[in-house]
């Protein structure tokens, strides 16, 4: 049995450089260090950091005598958020993505310049919720399922960092049809969209695919849906633990593809199951 694992599986550079700070922040001093929510989708991963002394925090639990350092996560957080944990005098580490930065960035210097700041993406995501603070009252947030609402004649857009180019093309057909000018900042990160088409490369030539990675990682569960779209066995693990020999028996080739916030350990210690189970790692 031959077993291939995605070259762009596990961590990208936004979840690696947040765990990095949180590894350098751990060093300095862990007495009072918390993270805003779970710094990553992955329970193994979080429940390491709780035994480490640095557990996730409720934004609604910020107690200033308790926390003295918060880190915030790859999404970012609204700019009130920041300002109220600054206020209690709680030292903000600030994680967010870069490229989620610059999404944020180009918001307020839209709505600064008068444009009505539309943004592409999921109104619930806090990322969204994060750019969304930064762009004016006025501002709407659209996913391309449904029919434009009312819009001023200037508009300036950015996008959710993980939408898929095609909802942006879309979009923008549509609102071309009503604007005197639009102003659009594709801040799109192509690193959702390059692991989706290796993993489904990767699907079409294997017998069983492994996708590796918290159940409660949306990325994650959108490998494995892909994979399943596609026709493939596809089994969604989070650790090595769950793998059953049984799904291996007559099969030739098995890939291994993990979401952006499975840590490499998890992903070695899954190829090596396997190999153990019967199959030669690529
Ligand atoms: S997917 Fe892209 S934008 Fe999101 S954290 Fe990773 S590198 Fe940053």
């Amino acid at each position: 049995m031959q077993v291939i694992t995605a070259t762009r599986a596990g961590f990208c550079f936004g979840v690696k450089r947040a765990m990095d700070i949180t590894a350098e922040m751990a060093k300095e001093n862990k007495e009072g260090l918390f993270t805003l929510g779970p710094i990553i989708h992955n329970p193994q991963v979080i429940e390491r950091l709780r035994e480490d002394g640095i557990a996730p925090l409720d934004i609604s639990d910020l107690d200033a005598k308790k926390v003295s350092a918060l880190i915030i996560r790859t999404h970012g957080i609204a700019r009130q958020t920041y300002e109220t944990i600054s206020s209690l005098g709680i030292r903000v580490i600030d994680a967010t993505c870069p490229f989620v930065k610059n999404a944020q960035h180009y918001a307020k210097l839209l709505q600064e310049n008068g444009y009505q700041v539309v943004i592409l993406g999921d109104a619930d995501h806090p990322e969204v919720k994060g750019i969304m603070s930064y762009a004016g009252d006025d501002a709407v947030v659209l996913d391309g399922s449904t029919s434009l609402p009312r819009l001023k004649p200037r508009i300036g857009i950015v996008v959710q960092t993980t939408q898929p180019l095609g909802v942006l093309k879309k979009v923008l057909s549509q609102i071309i049809e009503h604007a005197r000018e639009i102003k659009v900042y594709n801040t799109i990160c192509n690193s959702t969209a390059l692991r989706l088409e290796e993993t489904k490369e990767m699907a079409g030539k294997v017998d069983v695919m492994i996708v590796v990675g918290g159940r409660n990682s949306a990325n994650t569960t959108q490998l494995a849906n892909l994979c399943r779209a596609m026709s493939v066995r596809t089994y969604h693990v989070e650790t090595e633990d769950e793998l059953e020999p049984s799904w291996f028996q007559g099969r030739l080739q098995v890939g291994i593809t993990a979401g952006a916030s499975t840590p490499d350990w998890i992903i070695r210690k899954v190829e090596k199951r396997i190999q153990t189970i019967g199959g030669g790692i690529q």
